[in-house]
């Protein structure tokens, strides 16, 4: 039997163009390798605890994200916009002071970069916010680094904040990252609210897979080859008029060489359990010392209390790429917080090889279709949510217009 559509991947990407065609009322299968719905954004139930696969949020200011998803249902549940910054034996608190003038002294007397640096960061908020979704991505093509320091801020600023904030999300220090996607992640977080859903990450897929038909998904359907019209499982052919393909750029790149492959962030990621968390508020902690093996940490049962069973804390620690002693982190956690850091069990620690596409500025995947393949997934877009989802978009939108 000849399917309409095929769609390959059941990440945001791949769901969201399902969801498109499905109000459509254009029938399609999606398949999907793995037990589940989500790709790079699922959790896991343990001992109660629910562990996002590595730390990551759902800010509320994404545009297309936002429209898809009943925000309502997700229960988001925000961050303190700002950051506790490890530096010089002390936590020091950075709030946004547009949300929260109240803490502008204390901000402004923080060793965290300099009064013009401080004052910078309000150009750079004006000047951000000042620009459409378009003409972020028309910004110079240049790193980070590169912008920052162009825009005048301290080499300590860039290293104390914005190396240990950004270097978080974009899982990488060096800031080579192109600065069209600083200025994207930069606005949104202006714009609103990191925040995590009561349920979890996984809470974002699963709601997206509960609009589709159950006998339209079908997990652990491991895709071997594609070509045109024909999708070839290790159950047999199927045959389609046109294939989407939603996985993440390294598989899409194998199947068509054409496309170029792109490069990978690592990250990894230890969970604790304790009866007490370390800090007493729903916000991330940084490392101002650029030598430490913590990248950053946070609280996430603080944030949702849901994230853990009640009477104890979750706490999450997203160390430097690929460190896996745990004694090496301990102790710089000792160091932050003291003795009591010797009763926290480790839950779980995992390293996330294939975690964001790197996006150095120029980088070119490929046409988003050949023939009657379409592609899409964060590569081909941004390395995010917003990105995944609106890729999904752009893809479902090409077939129903066809
Ligand atoms: C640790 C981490 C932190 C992050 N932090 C944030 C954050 O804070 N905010 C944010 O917005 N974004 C964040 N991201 C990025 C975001 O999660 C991704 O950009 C997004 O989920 C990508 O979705 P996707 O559908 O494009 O790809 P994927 O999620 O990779 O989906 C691709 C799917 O294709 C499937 N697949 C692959 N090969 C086959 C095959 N042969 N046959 C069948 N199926 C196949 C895979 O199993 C997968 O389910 C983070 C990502 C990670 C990993």
């Amino acid at each position: 039997m000849k399917e309409e559509t095929i769609i390959v991947g059941g990440g945001l990407a791949g769901l969201t163009c399902a969801v498109k065609l499905h109000e459509a009322g254009r029938p399609f299968r999606l398949l999907e390798s793995s037990d589940g719905p989500g790709g790079r954004v699922r959790t896991d139930l343990v001992d109660g605890f629910r562990l996002d696969r590595g730390f990551q949020v759902y800010l509320d200011s994404y545009r297309n994200a936002g429209q898809l998803l009943d925000l309502d249902a997700l229960d988001l549940r925000p961050f303190l916009p700002g950051a506790l910054v490890w530096k010089e034996g002390k936590l020091r608190e950075i709030l946004d002071v547009f949300r929260h003038p109240f803490s502008i002294p204390r901000t402004a007397l923080q060793p965290v970069g300099t009064i013009k640096d401080k004052w910078l960061v309000a150009q750079l908020r004006f000047h951000i916010l000042s620009l459409s979704a378009a003409e972020i991505w028309e910004l110079p093509n240049v790193t980070t680094e590169t912008y920052l320091r162009e825009f005048g801020f301290s080499p300590n600023m860039i290293d104390d904040f914005f190396r240990s904030f950004y270097g978080g999300i974009f899982l990488e220090n060096e800031l080579k990252t192109s600065a069209r996607m600083f200025a994207f992640t930069f606005q949104h977080f202006t714009n609103g609210c990191a925040t995590l859903p009561a349920g979890g990450m996984q809470a974002i897929p699963n709601q997206l897979a509960s609009r589709l038909p159950a006998e339209s998904l079908f997990y652990k359907t491991d895709v071997e080859s594609i070509r045109e019209g024909v999708v070839s499982t290790g159950a047999g052919e199927l045959r389609a008029e046109q294939i989407v393909i939603a996985t993440d750029g390294s598989t899409a790149a194998k199947w068509f060489p054409e496309r170029v492959a792109p490069e990978w962030h690592s990250t990894s990621c230890f969970q604790f359990a304790s009866d007490r968390p370390p800090v007493n508020q729903p916000i991330v902690v940084l490392k101002g010392d650029r030598d430490s093996p913590i990248n950053n940490l946070c609280v996430p049962s603080l944030v949702a209390p849901s994230y853990a069973p009640p009477g104890k804390h979750l706490i999450s620690v997203s160390v430097s790429d690929g460190l896996s002693d745990e004694s090496i982190v301990r102790r710089e956690l000792e160091h932050w917080f003291g003795g009591e850091v010797k009763d926290w069990v480790c839950l779980r620690h995992e390293l996330i090889r294939k975690a964001l596409p790197i996006n150095p500025p120029g980088h070119l995947v490929g046409p988003p279709r050949n023939g009657n393949i379409f592609f899409c997934g964060d590569h081909t877009t941004s390395a995010s949510i917003e990105g995944a989802v609106l890729s999904g978009l752009r893809v479902a939108d090409r077939i129903l217009r066809r």
